[in-house]
């Protein structure tokens, strides 16, 4: 071979390719293509006999929501063991958040499993998995009522804000970042009130309006999905009336958790769609962010009603978690994110789990994020491709996840700097300590220790900012 280059496709006599550089690959690998479809839910005891129209029904998903142990029993029945019940018996007792799941999401459980199902793990608390919080977490961890000019509006970057325009959701996640004031108090915890308030909205948005650098607006919650058709109409072109606001998003899970509103509440649907038209001529920007966090809720009804959006005009992008045993492995990660893409849903951001109570075993490392957005990052379009962020406890605000100053892999304690936020201040993460290696578990189970960690993690950003 010396002196002679290698060729790049190796042809025949004919000079037809024999080895193409990109062999196709087997259709039967295409996955992300599948789309569980039919009346999977009838294999719930209590919804044998539910037809499609009906289960299509917001309000029966509605109205059906499980919010106590024993209408969790009396759906699945014999579905699963005594040992299992009690364990969610003990978890919803134990839960600072409460607990609502919608049917649908029920029916996409594997029963047969359900210590290990994502769908499970994100909104059933079971007792014997529950791990002890973070030292260092508090409640408020992203401090969005520190950054609060008038209630229920964040205003951290410079120039856009978060407004919540409620506090509740059409399901309830057992990690909620906003289990300071989203869902009912629980025997945890007694919760800030943000409900649904005319008098509160407007001197959000008088705030607003008296800041002519605020050109996005976030509208959140708890859930978009839970405005009635009216208060959305209300909320949306208001803020359009604002001239320098120009971009708008709302926030809900419902896509995700309840697809059936946007094929059945059309009053809902059309105001969202107005709101989205108006702006279009505005030439403002108003999109649907939602939050899929697995392939497994990503089914033949989420894509029709994805559809819809997408005929609609109506842009959706995703936000989700990296969630232990949820969403942490490439292959999961890779087929979340092509399947998204598939149905019109661009991937935007998967954040690092915040340090909230009582789903510690939900939480997974810094280290993991790294290696999962390596794996990630090529598989399908750029702008398909999620950025991974740490929105960094104290009030720093999303960091991507590789631009640490300093990650102590023992201690599990990175540190970040969030110049647009404040140009001094450090920002810290904290891994769970469960899955850091012994002599950081034991520096930690040491609470002598836990300000030695910390002035040693910031010293070495110092360090590498000199
Ligand atoms: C996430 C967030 C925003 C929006 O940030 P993007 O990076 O533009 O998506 C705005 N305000 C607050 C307080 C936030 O937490
Ligand atoms: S839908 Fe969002 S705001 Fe509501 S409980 Fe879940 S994570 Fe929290």
């Amino acid at each position: 071979m010396e002196g002679k280059s290698l060729p790049i496709v190796q042809v025949d006599a004919s000079g037809h390719p024999v080895h193409p550089r990109k062999p196709p690959v087997d259709p039967a690998t295409l996955v992300h293509r599948e789309f569980l479809d039919g009346p999977f839910w009838q294999k719930i005891p209590a919804y044998r006999d539910v037809d499609e129209k009906t289960f299509l029904d917001h309000r029966w998903q509605a109205k059906k929501s499980i919010t106590r142990p024993d209408k969790l029993m009396a759906a699945v029945q014999d579905l699963v063991s005594d040992k299992f019940l009690d364990d969610v018996k003990a978890g919803f007792a134990h839960a600072p958040m409460s607990v609502r799941v919608s049917p649908y999401l029920l029916s996409l459980v594997d029963w047969q499993n359900p210590y290990d199902d994502p769908i499970r793990r994100q909104f059933l608390p079971v007792y014997s998995h529950m791990l002890p919080d973070h030292p260092k977490l508090d409640l408020d961890s992203l401090h969005e009522q520190a950054d609060a000019p008038t209630e229920g509006l964040t205003h951290r970057y410079p120039d856009k804000v978060l407004f919540l325009a409620l506090d509740t959701c059409p399901v309830y996640c057992r990690f909620c970042t906003r289990s300071y004031a989203v869902g009912i108090n629980t025997e945890e915890i007694e919760k800030v009130s943000l409900k649904a308030n005319k008098d509160r909205w407007e001197k959000a948005f008088q705030y607003i309006e008296s800041r002519p650098e605020i050109e996005d607006v976030v509208i959140s919650g708890g859930d978009v999905y839970q405005l009635r058709a009216e208060h959305l109409t209300k909320i949306g072109h208001r803020l359009l009336d604002i001239p320098h606001v120009r971009r708008m998003r709302f926030a809900t899970k419902g896509p995700a958790v309840m697809p059936q509103k946007l094929l059945t509440d059309d009053a809902w649907v059309r105001a969202l769609v107005e709101i989205v038209e108006r702006g279009r001529r505005m030439c403002k920007e108003v999109v649907i962010h939602t939050h899929f966090t697995h392939p497994n809720e990503i089914t033949a009804i989420s894509k029709r009603a994805m559809d819809r959006m997408f005929q609609s005009g109506v842009i959706v992008r995703n936000q989700s978690v990296l969630q232990r045993g949820v969403n942490d492995t490439p292959a999961v990660m890779k087929l979340f994110v092509k399947k998204l893409s598939f149905i019109n849903v661009q991937p935007y951001y998967v954040y690092i789990h915040d340090l909230v109570k009582g789903a510690e075993d939900m939480r997974t490392t810094v280290a993991t994020a790294v290696e999962l957005e390596k794996q990630v990052r090529g598989v399908t379009a750029g702008f398909n491709t999620p950025t991974f962020v740490v929105d960094a406890p104290g009030g720093g605000g999303k960091r991507v996840v590789h631009s640490f100053e300093h990650y102590n892999r023992e201690t599990g304690v990175s540190v970040y700097r969030s110049p647009n936020v404040n140009a001094d201040a450090f920002y810290l993460y904290f891994d769970p300590i469960d899955l850091l290696p012994e002599s950081g578990r034991a520096r930690w189970a040491n609470p002598d220790e836990h300000d030695a960690i910390i002035a040693e993690a910031i010293e070495a950003a110092r360090d590498f900012q000199r």
